[in-house]
Formats: structure tokens, C-alpha cells, sequence
């Protein structure tokens, strides 16, 4: 087996991968037991990478109109679509959106056009979304975008804060680490800031479930209480910091004491006074935080309410401390770091410092370079909405769903004179809205490098023919660039190329001035970089390993090289809750999907796990609100609204809702949480307010509900409600409406029978009173499709029908049971699935745990095998342990 060596490409942990082509359209990986990030270890999204790479769904060859061109016809159009708008409208009128899918170097030519030949700054990354406060925090603080530390200090630290962060679900690997590093120190502390109780909460000591948006004043009294109990390390302010005294009077002014600050974040005042006491009196201390704390209107002041209280006790640049954030995607760094957010340069230099702009101009010998920002993502597709960008260029991202106000981001683009998408999906949410379609190549099939929230450099490898006409995205932005008459800055034959460049680029002109810096690998030739080893930057020629923690020596990278304290002074959120819109909507990840499925969605054992969209609530809400565990609601928003499953939970804070961000319109009708998130934005960062959307819940009661199991993918009609999720051999559609069909056994066999199959048998049951109906197509008594409805929610268990159709006959038995709708003895319904990779439901695992008596996750995994492989349910398997024991107390 010819085994790879690459990098996951989901997921900012950086797992490195060894993979290689499998039989058929499949790919067989592992864990590189060698990589840094991962030492081995996958979660179950990396773990089920080989289902994910086949060409079911593929866009194979370029595209205008829906019409199948040749490469030549496709790029000219692009150039001359971008020439005409650039010469008519000036260059602000275009505009790349791109993404930390993207690699370092596809972002970096991307920019350099953008930025140095167009002559504009409208070029965004998705990864606004995800961590730009981060970056504007870090810059605030540090005069640099810098993460300070690296995964080992996670592990060396004797208290980890993490800070609106499920790392066990969004950071797995990560949280596996600390998980086992918790396990070897049990005197080690953990704790949860957060306003749901997540899986992450399974490790902690405690867990603070803070009021939506109070993480600033959470963190302000706890500067204030540093300095009230004599733990602030005022030698390191002295020698390594400025602006201490005015961040110390805001924080106080805020957060006087621990009973203010426990009323304002809705917490207990013991909780807190634990936590404070913890930091204050812990020397080794790491506060890890995420989309918790960047999405939001006031995201940097958060971002720099945590970096003050590790800068007041001079806990940065040392083993086992420091403020840490971890991006959301494989390449969000690699983005920082070529300039592929507006408001940056490139190599982390900036436009509002004119040295830097002519060093750009300079190393690029750049025509047209742009000097001031471009327009930040919500602010770029409010620009297409109004007609002032004519013309955008969106590389390997979905903002149709992902971006907030999605609704409007599908009419702005509807409306756009030139879309163009690059990506390697042909059916997405946002392919459906574009002119252009250019077919890129996917993990497997592309070559370069990509860099992980700890500021390591790891190489993505091609394991994988390139699928039909695909190719690279760096190489569709050279061949545009040429098109627009500049051929010679473009000339790139290869990533190895591009990568030298921007190496070249983070050394020119810098002189120490600028912590990004590659320039130890200028000259890395073309087998160096076909055999590059994972490296955290800075590499230089003094450092040539790289640098695994920064401002170890107290330097920073502002004017004074000290680092900057900001004051804080705590905004709440946007929009508030009100009567029309009572509860607070707050959005994030499930364990088992990515972004908007179009890579995740095709993994039958990762759909296996959450099936439809869910909308979370407190039991006292659901009571309130008359929706019970399991029932469709119907979620409002200013911006628009949705339909999902209600999952009832004391996780949840009471006036919460939580709803999953993945589905979208190729997976379900009104499951696209996008179209209700606020867009409201942080005033320095740009990033949207995406955990706080005020909202209305309501109970949903369409006039039948139903589902359908078939071995063939389906043409629904129209419905109100619909979610489709692969399975094994099958496809999975749940479904509602408020329309009844005339008659059931027509329209279902209109449905389920089109093609005419020799030995086909329909069976059917009715029970007009009690709206209830049931038919099932069997071919040569092999169970081909199925489908229940019911006038409410109480329908048969789905994992015993997915059952079903692995069985090549059914027996008398089963036929039976399958109309009555209820499990033969035979076929006990294992239940939703927890263990992804050995398909352990969680019925099968409640009955053990009860009959077998387990008491612990070693003793499922010898059972059952559960959680025995990539570890990401071990948080569900305890659990679901935790419920049984206190059950037999009861
Ligand atoms: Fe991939 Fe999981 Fe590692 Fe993230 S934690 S990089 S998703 S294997």
C-alpha cells in the first residue's frame, strides 16, 4: 500500500493523515502516528475520510450557464467578465470570497491578484467567521496576529480554561489530548465557560453556564479580582507591558466584585469565586477559546478581556500558559497569514502602515496595489446586494448558508451580474446561484500546505487521481491572472513555487519587525518541500526547526515591543431578546458533520449520528411552549425562519435554543439556521454575532408526518418538510406536511415504484381514523423501499428498518413486523447511533450498560467495542453510564 502523508482537511487541530487510494472511489487512512498535532489519533470525521472522496456529487468540468465549456472558454470568461466590470466600475466592483479549505498557496496568489494587480482589497475569507476577532484581539495585544503557544502547553497546563469552546465535538483530537493528559494528572483542573452544558463538560471540575455575551465581564472581574488579591506579576508589567492602569479602572468599572459579576453572567457566586480563586492561585494556566467568544458583536474586546487577565500574571511565552485560540478550519491560519482577510496586506503586514505597503509593492513589483481595507465578508455580500460589487469569485465556500442573513447573501448573488464558483461540489446552495462553475480538486487530488491553530505547517499530499477536469485552485487564479495581461507575476508552474514566494515575501524587508517569517525556507528546494515535516513558524535561518512558543523573551510586536492591555468595556450583544423574539438562538457544530455536509454528508456512519436538524431546549421552555421531545418547531428570526426536530435538554440554559449550522438546501427544506443568524458585526473584527440571535419558537403541527427508507436517491414533490441522510445501503428521508395527498397507496407508489422492476411486490396497510399508513416495496423479497406515515411524531424506529436492508432476504418474520410497524424479536432496534465508527446505537448500549452491569467506557468498549477507536463518544458513552446509575438510585 502506497501510504501518503497529509493533513485532514477538516478541522484546525491539523491531523496528519497517512492515506492512500483504496478499491474503488475510496481512500484507506490512519493517524501518522508521527505527526505532532495527532500523534496517531483521529476523530470520527478524520477517522471516516475514506467514505467521503468518491464522484457522487463531483463537479468534473467547468461550466457557464449550466452549459459543459472547455477550460479556455470558462477562463476567459471569467477575465473578460472581471476585465469590463474593473474597466467600466473601477476595481472595487469585483471581488474574491475564499476559504480555509483553500491552501496557503491558492490563497496566496488569490491575494496577490486581488491585492497587487486588480487593485483592490475585496478579498475575504470565510474564516471571518470564525475567528477575526481572534486576529484583531491578537493584534490589539500583541502588534501581531499570534497565537503565543502550542498543543503541549495544553498538556502542561495545571488548569485549562476553555472558553466558549466544545473542543470534544469541534476540536477533537485536541480534546483527546487533554483528555489523556488529565487522566495521567487527576489533580489537574478543567473548566467549562459556556452557556450550554457540551460533551466538553465531561472532563471538567466546573462548569460556568455564563448568560449569552458575558464573557467580558466575566473576564474583566477577573482582572479586577487578580489585583484585588495581590496576584498580579507587576515586574512583568513593568518590563513587558503597557496600558495596565486604564484596563484595570474599565475592568473595575464593570466588574467590581464577584456578586456583580456573578448576577451579570447569571451564574452562582460559589462557581465563580472558585474559578477566580483556581486562576489566581494556579501558576501554569492555558484559556482556551473559539467561536464562544469570537462571534460576537463584541468579539475582540472579549478576545482581549481573556489575553489582559494572562498578561496581568505575566502567564504567556512560558510552558503550560498563555491565552490560546483555536481556529475552526484546516487552513484558517494559512489565510492570516498570505493577507486572505480584507483588512490585512499580506505576510501580516498591514494597510496602515505605508512601509508595508511599499514592501509589498516593492517584493510583488505590483501595477495596481491596493492601500487601504476592502470590505469585510457581511459587509462584501451587502455590497453584491446593492449593486456595488458587480462581479465575485467564490473559491471553495458555501455563504448561501453560512453567512448570516442567508436568505439575502442567495438574493444578492441572484442579482449579481458575474458569479463565479470554484469548488469541487457541483449541487450547493451557492453553485445554484452562480454563472460560472470551475471544478476544483479535492483533498486527495491537491498539493500544498495548510497551517493549524498552533502555527504549524504541514503539507496536504495527493494520494488521488484529479477527478475529470479539476484542477487546483492556485492554478485557476494564475491562468485569470494571466488572461488580465499579468502574465509574468503568474508564471507559477507549481505550489512549491508559490510557497517559496510567500516565504520569500514573510522575510523581505522585515528585519525582526514581523514575527511571521519564513524566510528559513526561501530556498527550500523542490524535494524539501515534497518532503516538508510539519513546523511551526517563525522559521528563519537562526531558527530553521521553527518555534514552538513565542514571546518567551517578553517582546511583542508593537512600536514599544511591549505588549498592550485594552480596555474593556463590556457591550451586550446586538439585539436583545423582546416579546416579539424572546429567546436567544445561539449556533455551532454536531460531532460528526462539517460546514454544509458537502463533504461529511456523504459518510453513511457519520450521518448516523445526528440525522436532522435539532433545536435544543430547556424542559421548562418546552413545557412553556407545548413542544415535546421529538416533535418539528418552527424557529423565527428578524432575518427569516426555519423548521427543525426539538431535542429537549437541561444542557441547555433556560431561554436558549440551540440549532446545529451544517444543514442546507441539498440536505432539507428549511433547515438552513444561516437564513435566521443575526448580521449585526463586531465593530473591529467584522465578525458576525452568530451566538445570539434573538428568536421565537413554535410548535409546528403539520397534517402528517412520515419517512421513507429507499435503496435509490428520490425526486421528492413538494413538501414542507424534508431532510435527507445517507445510510448504508439506503437513503433516509424524513418528511411533513400540511397537505394530505388524496390517497396514500397512489402517491406512494408514484413515489417508490416508477421504474418497472421484474418481480416487484407492494405492500400496504391503512388505517384511514388513525391517519396512520404503511408500504413497503420488496424486489424478489429483498426489502427495496418503505415508507410510514402517521398524523404526529410516533413512528416506527428507523435503525431497525436501515437493518432491514442489509438482509438479501426477509424473512416471513420480517414481513410482518415491517406493517405492523414494530421490531421482530430478531431484529432489536439498536437505537440512534453513538459509536460512529463501530455503529453502536444507543439502545444497544443502554442495555447493556443495564444487563451487563457496565460501569465504565473500557468495559463497553470489551463488549461492544464502543469508543474503542477514534474515542470522539467516549463523552456520550459516560453519559449514557452516568443516566443509568443515577436511574438505579432512583
Ligand atoms: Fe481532522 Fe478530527 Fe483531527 Fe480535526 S480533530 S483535524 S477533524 S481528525
Amino acid at each position: 500500500m502506497n501510504e501518503i502523508s497529509t493533513t485532514c482537511p477538516y478541522c484546525g487541530v491539523g491531523c496528519g493523515v497517512l492515506a492512500s487510494a483504496g478499491a474503488g472511489e475510496t481512500a484507506v487512512v490512519r493517524g501518522d502516528p508521527e505527526h505532532p498535532s495527532n500523534y496517531g489519533r483521529l476523530c470520527s470525521k478524520g477517522a471516516a475520510l475514506g467514505e467521503t472522496v468518491d464522484l457522487d456529487g463531483r463537479l468534473l468540468y467547468p461550466q457557464i450557464s449550466g452549459q459543459r465549456v472547455s477550460w479556455d472558454a470558462a477562463l476567459d470568461h471569467v477575465a473578460a467578465g472581471f476585465r469590463r466590470i474593473i474597466s467600466e466600475h473601477g476595481p472595487d466592483a469585483v471581488a474574491f470570497y475564499v476559504s480555509g479549505q483553500l491552501l496557503t498557496e491558492d490563497y496566496y496568489v488569490a491575494n496577490k491578484l486581488m491585492k497587487g494587480f486588480i487593485g483592490s482589497a475585496n478579498i475575504d475569507t470565510n474564516s471571518r467567521l470564525c475567528m477575526s476577532s481572534s486576529v484583531a484581539g491578537h493584534k490589539r495585544a500583541f502588534g501581531s496576529d499570534t497565537v503565543p503557544g502550542c498543543y503541549e502547553d495544553l498538556e502542561q497546563a495545571e488548569l485549562l480554561v476553555l472558553v466558549g469552546s466544545n473542543a470534544a465535538w469541534c476540536h477533537p483530537v485536541l480534546f483527546q489530548r487533554i483528555r489523556a493528559a488529565k487522566e495521567q494528572h487527576p489533580e489537574r483542573k478543567l473548566i467549562v465557560i459556556d452557556p450550554r452544558r457540551t460533551a466538553t463538560c465531561d472532563i471538567a471540575d466546573l462548569h460556568l453556564p455564563v448568560k449569552s455575551g458575558s464573557d467580558a465581564v466575566l473576564f474583566n472581574g477577573l482582572l479586577t479580582y487578580l489585583f484585588q488579591n495581590g496576584r498580579v506579576d507587576f515586574n512583568y508589567l513593568e518590563a513587558a507591558t503597557e496600558g495596565y492602569g486604564r484596563a484595570l479602572q474599565a475592568a473595575r468599572d464593570s466588574a467590581a466584585s464577584i456578586p456583580t459579576v456573578a448576577a451579570a453572567c447569571g451564574i452562582a457566586e460559589q462557581d465563580l469565586a472558585r474559578f477566580y480563586h483556581l486562576f489566581a492561585t494556579t501558576e501554569r494556566v492555558v484559556t482556551i477559546y473559539s467561536q464562544g467568544v469570537n462571534q460576537s458583536s463584541s468579539g475582540t474586546d472579549k478576545v482581549n478581556a481573556v489575553i489582559n487577565c494572562h498578561l496581568a500574571t505575566g502567564r504567556i511565552g512560558r510552558p503550560g500558559m498563555g491565552p490560546f485560540s483555536v481556529t475552526g478550519q484546516p487552513n484558517a491560519m494559512g489565510g492570516r497569514e498570505v493577507g486572505g482577510l480584507a483588512n490585512q496586506l499580506a505576510a501580516h503586514m498591514d494597510f496602515d502602515n505605508p512601509r508595508h505597503v511599499g514592501s509589498v509593492r516593492r517584493f510583488w513589483q505590483a501595477p495596481n496595489m491596493a492601500t487601504r481595507p476592502g470590505l469585510k465578508a457581511v459587509d462584501m455580500f451587502r455590497a453584491v446586494d446593492d449593486g456595488r460589487i458587480k462581479a465575485i469569485w467564490i473559491m471553495a465556500t458555501n455563504p448561501v448558508v453560512s453567512l448570516p442573513d442567508a436568505d439575502r447573501v442567495r438574493e444578492a448573488l441572484r442579482k449579481c451580474e458575474l458569479v463565479v464558483v470554484s469548488d469541487c461540489i457541483a449541487n450547493t446552495d451557492t453553485t445554484a446561484c452562480s454563472q460560472v462553475l470551475l471544478p476544483a480538486a479535492a483533498w486527495g487530488e491537491k498539493d500544498g500546505t495548510v497551517t493549524n491553530s498552533e502555527r504549524r505547517i504541514s503539507r496536504q499530499r495527493t494520494f488521488l487521481p484529479t477527478a475529470g477536469e479539476a484542477r487546483p485552485d492556485w492554478w485557476m487564479v494564475c491562468e485569470v491572472a494571466k488572461r488580465l495581461g499579468h502574465g509574468q507575476a503568474f508564471a507559477f508552474q507549481s505550489p512549491t513555487q508559490i510557497f517559496r514566494e510567500h516565504a520569500a515575501l514573510s522575510g523581505f524587508e522585515n528585519d525582526g519587525a514581523r514575527d511571521f517569517d519564513l524566510s528559513g525556507l526561501v530556498s527550500i528546494s523542490d524535494d524539501d518541500y515534497t518532503r516538508l515535516r510539519p513546523v511551526q513558524w517563525p522559521v528563519t535561518s537562526a531558527q530553521g526547526l521553527g518555534t514552538n512558543r513565542m514571546f518567551s523573551d517578553g517582546k511583542f510586536f508593537t512600536p514599544s515591543r511591549k505588549a498592550r492591555f485594552i480596555a474593556v468595556d463590556p457591550r451586550l450583544p446586538a439585539n436583545s431578546p423582546n416579546d416579539e423574539f424572546p429567546m436567544v438562538l445561539n449556533t455551532g457544530r454536531v460531532r460528526d458533520h462539517w460546514h454544509t455536509l458537502t463533504r461529511t454528508g456523504k459518510s453513511p456512519r457519520l450521518s448516523a449520528h445526528t440525522l436532522e436538524p435539532y433545536a435544543e431546549l430547556h424542559p421548562r421552555d418546552a413545557a412553556r411552549l407545548h413542544i415535546n421531545d421529538g416533535a418539528l418547531l418552527r424557529l423565527y428570526s428578524r432575518w427569516g425562519w426555519m423548521i427543525a426536530r426539538a431535542a429537549i435538554s437541561d444542557a441547555q440554559r433556560p431561554g436558549s435554543v440551540f440549532v446545529p449550522m451544517h444543514w442546507n438546501a441539498q440536505f432539507a427544506a428549511r433547515g438552513r439556521v444561516g437564513a435566521l443568524v443575526n448580521p449585526e458585526t463586531d465593530p473591529v473584527s467584522g465578525q458576525p454575532e452568530s451566538k445570539h440571535t434573538p428568536v421565537r419558537v413554535e410548535p409546528y403541527a403539520p397534517k402528517w408526518q412520515g419517512f421513507i427508507i429507499s435503496r435509490r436517491p428520490l425526486n421528492l414533490p413538494v413538501l414542507d418538510y424534508w431532510v435527507v441522510a445517507v445510510g448504508r445501503q439506503f437513503w433516509r428521508y424524513e418528511l411533513a406536511s400540511e397537505t394530505l395527498p388524496e390517497k396514500w397507496g397512489p402517491w406512494a407508489r408514484k413515489l417508490l415504484c416508477a421504474d418497472d422492476r421484474a418481480h416487484a411486490e407492494w405492500v400496504e396497510y391503512l388505517d384511514g381514523a388513525a391517519g396512520r399508513y404503511r408500504g413497503a416495496r420488496l424486489v424478489g423479497n429483498r426489502l427495496d423501499s418503505c415508507l410510514f406515515v402517521a398524523n404526529n411524531q410516533n413512528l416506527p424506529p428507523r435503525t431497525w428498518l436501515g437493518q432491514l436492508f442489509a438482509q438479501e432476504n426477509l424473512s416471513k418474520q420480517d414481513r410482518m413486523s415491517l406493517l405492523m410497524g414494530v421490531p421482530s424479536k430478531d431484529h432489536a432496534d439498536g437505537g440512534r447511533v453513538v459509536c460512529s465508527c463501530f455503529g453502536v446505537g444507543i439502545n444497544t448500549l443502554t442495555a447493556a450498560i443495564r444487563d451487563e452491569g457496565l460501569e465504565t467506557v473500557e468495559a463497553i468498549g470489551k463488549n461492544l467495542k464502543a469508543g474503542t477507536n477514534c474515542g470522539s463518544c467516549i463523552p456520550e458513552l459516560k453519559a449514557l453510564i452516568k443516566e443509568a446509575g443515577a436511574r438505579k438510585v432512583s
